[in-house]
């Protein structure tokens, strides 16, 4: 088998395990809905973060780009070389930024749209650490209803106030777990190196070209 056909069957199986956890996902979504406030037009987590994402995510990404029309496309480049350059003058190792693919605060590859980008808004929690609670819950929208500021976490009170059935719950849908080994064994793909976003489209060796 040549290298591209082993390149096709590895994306392949990549789609195959996003089809398992975007289920498990869905799910996670439908039962906490009593504290969901996403809807379109509501990119607040689009903006000004990292966007961890591996290899095989952003080649699925760069499918979606492929079948942009041409405007769409020649604006997600213009955003990415904006960003490049932004990030060369700020210096700052810490620099977080805009998705270049969000186009008037609406995803242009949502389909093909990276891990991290199907978690946002869910509460998680992993091994390392206590439950995270999504930053826009500060900002009125998930999880606000049940949020406590002060003590930053859920309120059993408040819960109990609203008399919802299901009660908020914190899922395991780190990054890390999401992209542990166990999944690239049990689909047979491998995730590749990782890294943020817009690092991919640098001038490097591996760097990934529009
Ligand atoms: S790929 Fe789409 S969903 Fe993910 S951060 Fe960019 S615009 Fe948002
Ligand atoms: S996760 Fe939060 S910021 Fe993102 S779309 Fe949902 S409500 Fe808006």
């Amino acid at each position: 088998m040549d290298n591209q056909s082993k390149e096709n069957i590895r994306l392949q199986n990549y789609i195959t395990y996003l089809n398992y956890i975007n289920d498990k996902l869905k799910k996670f979504f439908e039962r906490q809905q009593d504290y969901i406030f996403c809807k379109e037009g509501c990119a607040k987590c689009c903006k000004n973060a990292h966007f961890p994402y591996s290899k095989i995510e952003v080649q699925y990404l760069i499918e979606g780009f492929c079948n942009l029309p041409f405007e769409l496309k020649e604006k997600i480049k213009s955003n990415i070389k904006k960003t490049l350059l932004d990030k060369k003058q700020s210096n700052d190792k810490n620099f977080k930024y805009t998705c270049p693919f969000l186009i008037n605060d609406k995803c242009s590859v949502y389909d093909y749209r990276g891990i991290i980008c199907r978690t946002f808004g869910l509460m998680s929690i992993n091994k390392k650490g206590p439950v995270k609670v999504p930053f826009c819950s500060y900002e009125g929208l998930n999880y606000s209803n049940v949020l406590d500021e002060k003590e930053n976490k859920v309120s059993e009170e408040k819960y109990k106030q609203l008399g919802f059935k299901e009660e908020p719950l914190a899922f395991n849908v780190s990054y890390d777990f999401l992209t542990n080994p166990d999944f690239e064994k049990g689909f047979n793909f491998s995730f590749g190196d990782k890294k943020a976003l817009i690092d991919w489209f640098m001038e490097t060796n591996d760097s990934i070209n529009l």
